[in-house]
């Protein structure tokens, strides 16, 4: 038997709550199903682009929601977008500036030519490789009031100024401070090293960082103006529209303040003594930096190919991870249309056990209608902990497996062995190592369960089809 968590104002499968916060979420028992065998490589669940209906354009046969996750490599780019009664488009990270130029830019355009717009886009920390496809739409975008691809009604991105709430005290500043602050904008976002770069790549890359493009264009920016930080406390609820809020569990305010703490010691280190304030050009040096320092991080050795370790267990392989900017990963719940959509970014497992945790009113799992794994499947950032609190019909696990062998086969053994009583469908939009061995494997608890290889098209979430 598992518990199904239920939601305010949806069909059969939703009951009774009706804010968000402490009573978010509700409990009742489902029948179970019979298990069985799992089946491999079915028909993706896709559907036309849903960007080309306008809200009275869905029929009822459509699904109330849809995801498109983007092929950006070794990096995320997802768009969210819902039919009535709650038409949504929502943008979460962007991935490289290619995937940007080859693949979201049109959609986007379809859904301006449409008549809609993008209610929000998240990005969700500082990572090239998920910040350069945003850097592309900004820049291609232009002023927010006359967007050149599609309008945008709201950005959340934590900078510098986000996070501080006054300028720290500092000694008199000098040539050399404005030399070094140079320097970091010169270097602008780290270049991945082994990979071709399109001339798009290298130019969004380089001494221009989200923030500047936000403030230039005019944003709506973490509610205003970037001056508000985007974290699990201070800003808990963000309401889209009547049926539709993303709820942000993470990062926590404590994760956000490591992460400045350690940027303002870097730019001493780097010898800069001046006071260091809101402006544009510590905007910059704070996404050049921690860009640079996660780069370094993920790039160290640590994760050993999985083939070596082919029948090791998640809870002897879980080494929680320790990348500063990954555990400042805005992640959230979405809840459209009374779909539930659990995005986790690059974040820290121990983190979203912690934020659950507080929402969970039962021992039973947390079932949402699709989760976004974390940090592409990597054992470094989903717990067995964590994956005592959560669960899901559908998977998204976005990486190309270029980098640490992500994602992880324990990670993904260890989902598919928990006992359900419905059918997971695991979404990844590349073939990769793990993926092929998990389509050779059978759950131990004889659990049902799909792999769906190289999905890039619409997946569709229809809450009516879960146990389907
Ligand atoms: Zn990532």
């Amino acid at each position: 038997m598992t518990d199904r968590i239920e939601f305010e104002g949806s069909g059969s499968y939703f009951v009774g709550v009706t804010t968000l916060g402490e009573e978010f979420f509700a409990i009742s028992r489902k029948a179970s199903m019979p298990a069985g065998s799992k089946s491999v490589g079915s028909q993706p669940e896709v559907r036309p682009d849903p960007g080309m209906d306008k809200t009275s354009a869905y029929s009822h046969s459509e699904p109330m929601c849809s995801i498109k996750m983007y092929p950006a490599r070794n990096g995320d780019a997802f768009l969210i977008s819902s039919r009535a009664p709650s038409s949504v488009a929502i943008l979460i990270d962007g991935g490289y500036a290619a995937t940007f130029d080859q693949h979201i830019c049109d959609d986007l355009g379809r859904f301006a030519k449409a008549g809609r717009c993008l209610d929000l886009v998240i990005a969700t920390h500082i990572d090239a490789d998920h910040i350069a496809g945003l850097l592309a739409f900004f820049k291609k975008n232009g002023h927010a009031t006359r967007p050149n691809v599609i309008g945008v009604r709201h950005v959340m991105h934590n900078s510098i100024r986000s996070l501080q709430a006054n300028s720290v005290a500092g000694g008199k500043q000098d040539v050399s401070d404005r030399d070094i602050l140079e320097e970091i904008r010169r270097r602008g976002y780290p270049k991945p090293k082994n990979k071709p770069f399109t001339p798009s790549e290298i130019s969004v890359r380089e001494g221009s960082s989200l923030a500047a493009l936000l403030l230039g264009g005019g944003y709506c920016w973490n509610s205003k103006d970037g001056n508000m930080r985007v974290d699990s406390t201070g800003y808990p609820v963000h309401e889209i529209n009547a049926s539709s809020r993303v709820k942000v569990i993470g990062p926590a305010p404590a994760r956000l303040e490591a992460l400045c703490s350690w940027w303002i010691r870097e730019l001493r280190r780097l010898g800069f003594i001046d006071k260091i304030g809101k402006s544009e050009k510590f905007d910059d040096a704070f996404e050049f930096l921690c860009a640079a320092k996660n780069f370094s991080a993920v790039a160290q050795p640590g994760n050993i190919s999985y083939r070596m370790h082919k029948n090791r267990e998640l809870a002897d392989a879980y080494l929680p991870d320790d990348s500063l900017t990954n555990a400042s990963s805005i992640s959230l719940i979405l809840e459209v249309n009374s779909i539930h959509l659990l995005f986790l970014a690059d974040s820290w497992a121990s983190d979203t056990e912690q934020a659950l945790k507080s929402l969970k009113p039962s021992k039973a799992p947390l079932i949402f209608d699709a989760i976004k794994l974390s940090h592409h499947g990597s054992l470094r950032n989903t717990s067995p902990a964590l994956l005592e609190l959560i669960d899901s019909p559908r998977y998204l696990i976005s990486s190309n497996g270029e980098q640490h062998d992500h994602p992880s086969i324990e990670v993904l053994k260890a989902i598919v062995d928990r006992p359900a009583t419905f059918s997971r469908k695991l979404f990844f939009n590349y073939k990769t190592a793990a993926s092929r061995e998990l389509s050779a494997y059978s759950s131990r608890s004889k659990s049902q369960f799909e792999v769906h290889e190289n999905q890039v098209d619409w997946i569709d979430i229809d809450p009516n089809n879960h146990y389907a």
